[in-house]
């Protein structure tokens, strides 16, 4: 049975690293070629060490699980079903409710039930097969693109903050999980690893100085550069906008060898000045670029031997392609794996390729992956517990068919439904490759936000009926849209109103308005706009009557039924957004953040 290759981390000559690429392929097509089998194992590994944990118990096992009986009886369920469980577990019983081993976290995912993060109850053991995940990417690559051993990758990775339950387990993101831990801060020095951001940057939690920080120590290791990147296209672009807002400073820096008196944290100061050295020249060649009006191409023109960009564009980041390929000049972008809080799950193998080409191939030692079957485009199957749901084996999916993914994870989610659809397009060995879908029921994500229609409408209302009521207005239709032209991207609502009297509604309402549609909505959202500065503050555009009369007209000109046409709740579509942009009469914006604060509204934090 194929095991995670052993890497030997200590000798770093050529040969050796040869030879450890060869073991990471040599893996992938081991566990690809025998993923029946491989599944099989890890079912059963997953069961027998589970077999006494409550949640099996309570589904009547008792200690004996077979692959069948779990095959045949099991129930799918949703974060929504676990709920009560994960509240015990985050309230602090220890006792084996999901996993025989002791939670020793839990990761907190950006999709939310009732409008928190969903948390993750998460094991030690978890961390050591992300790692297996990461070591995969670099030999995959470096079968594309030689000697990225000779330089360095620029990656802007932050950490979030983080909060305890109210038994004590720390809850945070996965990434900020990882970052922290021994796996990626005592990495073992590999020539794939060496990045221009040091470890105390990354792991700084104000995000000013870290992005500073990664950012300074990127431009003054300019030519050492061979990849940029950061986890998703929009943090990316983010790092960029920093970069044209702050680059006097950081030049200053540069020429003069000192360091921004802004960045306070002794750490991170420590480790940039060992980076930092007066250079006036290479200040001199950065504020050249930095001064022409246009940005195009700046990524090449700063960093020269930048040989791709290193982000996540597929899902809803496709929406960024536009901008990164003005930045980058048409820099391949390049899309390498393909994970949640939930689990890792797969790898893109042919990096290269265009976004829209990407397909991830699923790794099989992650987890045992299920898929359910998605009948018609647009209407996945919906969940019933009583019902037992036709799930397919992860070597038994149909090439062109979309599927739900369902997994069983070691750290104890027993079928659970990710959210995610995936569409088969082709197979490595026994594996199959998924292109990426979509997420279910997301209307409008700028970042790792993920806002759904029924949220939107709630927070739509709240705020329609609490301003605009006593002016003898009411909303008489609605859509929405995820503006990503402005850096941050911001969400921006297209409001047609009708009055029943002449009173005329001042400015500060529709600001009012605004926010309380932020207030409202979920708190990944909210954390966006308050902490991570990733989201810009909520539009709303007050659009002339018959607008949205217009809007139907074209969709039935466009084969739309007259009779079933609704309004849609969000919009992508450039020519529709065209139309509601020219019956735009006004504007808004929230005149301040909403409020947010880490861990669940019910937690203390610390
Ligand atoms: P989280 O649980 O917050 O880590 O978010 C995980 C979700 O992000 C996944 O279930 C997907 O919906 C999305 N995601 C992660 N990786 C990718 C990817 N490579 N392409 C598209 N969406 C992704």
């Amino acid at each position: 049975m194929p095991e995670a290759p052993k890497i030997s981390s200590t000798n770093h000559q050529e040969s050796c690293l040869d030879d450890k690429n060869q073991q990471v392929l040599q893996f992938i097509e081991d566990v690809t070629s025998n993923a029946k089998e491989v599944q099989r194992r890890v079912l059963n590994e997953i069961l027998s060490r589970n077999a006494g944990v409550e949640y099996l118990q309570r589904h009547g096992f008792n200690g004996q699980i077979d692959y069948e009986t779990f095959k045949s009886t099991f129930p799918v369920v949703t974060y929504d079903d676990l709920k009560p469980d994960v509240d015990r577990i985050a309230n602090g019983d220890t006792s084996p409710i999901l996993c025989s081993q002791p939670i020793s976290e839990c990761l907190t995912s950006s999709g939310t039930s009732g409008g928190e993060r969903k948390l993750m109850p998460t094991i030690e053991e978890e961390l050591g097969r992300r790692s297996l995940l990461y070591s995969l990417l670099m030999p995959v690559m470096n079968q594309f693109v030689l000697d990225l051993d000779k330089g360095k990758g620029m990656y802007f990775l932050f950490v979030k903050s983080e909060a305890k339950t109210p038994g004590g387990l720390l809850a945070r993101p996965v990434l900020t999980s990882y970052y922290k831990s021994s796996h990626f801060r005592d990495r073992p020095y590999d020539p794939y690893a060496s990045y221009t951001s040091p470890n105390e940057a990354i792991l700084c939690s104000d995000s000013y100085q870290s992005m500073y920080s990664q950012m300074l120590c990127g431009l003054c290791q300019k030519d050492e550069v061979l990849r940029v990147g950061a986890v998703f296209a929009s943090g990316f672009i983010r790092a960029i906008r920093f970069l044209q807002n702050h680059w006097p400073l950081l030049c200053n820096d540069i020429r003069t060898g000192t360091l921004n008196p802004e960045i306070i944290d002794p750490s991170v100061r420590e480790a940039v000045v060992k980076i930092l050295k007066p250079n006036p020249q290479l200040a001199e060649v950065l504020e050249i670029e930095c001064r022409k009006e246009s940005w195009k191409g700046i990524i090449p023109r700063i960093w020269p031997n930048t040989k791709y960009i290193d982000v996540i564009v597929t899902g809803t980041m496709s929406q960024y392609i536009d901008t990164l390929n003005f930045y980058g000049n048409n820099l391949p972008l390049v899309c390498t794996m393909y994970a949640s809080s939930e689990c890792y799950f797969g790898v893109n193998l042919n990096p290269l390729c265009m976004p829209s080409e990407v397909v991830y191939t699923i790794i099989p030692t992650m987890a045992y992956f299920e898929f359910l079957p998605v009948t018609s485009e647009y209407e996945p199957v919906p969940l019933n517990p009583n019902k037992h749901h036709k799930l397919v084996d992860l070597v038994d999916v149909q090439l062109g068919q979309d599927y739900e993914l369902v997994i069983t994870t070691y750290a104890g989610l027993y079928r659970y439904h990710v959210g995610d659809i995936l569409r088969v397009a082709g197979f490595k060995n026994k594996a199959p490759q998924f292109t990426f879908i979509c997420r279910k029921n997301v209307a409008l994500s700028i970042d790792s936000d993920k806002t759904d229609e029924v949220e939107l409408h709630n927070a739509v209302t709240k705020a329609a009926n609490s301003h605009l009521l006593q002016f003898d207005a009411s909303l008489i239709e609605y859509t929405s849209y995820a503006d990503t032209s402005t850096i941050p991207g911001h969400y921006v609502l297209y409001w047609e109103i009708g009055f029943n009297s002449a009173k005329s509604i001042p400015e500060s309402v529709f600001e009012d308005c605004c926010l309380t549609v932020e207030e409202s909505l979920n708190s990944v959202y909210r954390q966006g706009r308050v902490s991570d500065n990733s989201i810009g503050p909520l539009e709303i555009k007050v659009v002339k009557n018959g607008t949205f009369d217009k809007v139907m007209d074209f969709a039935i000109s466009n084969g739309a039924s007259i009779n079933q046409y609704k309004a849609p709740r969000c919009v992508k579509y450039a020519p529709i957004v065209e139309i509601l942009n020219s019956g735009a009469v006004s504007n808004y914006f929230s005149p301040k953040c909403p409020k947010w604060s880490p861990g669940h509204k019910q937690w203390c934090t610390n």
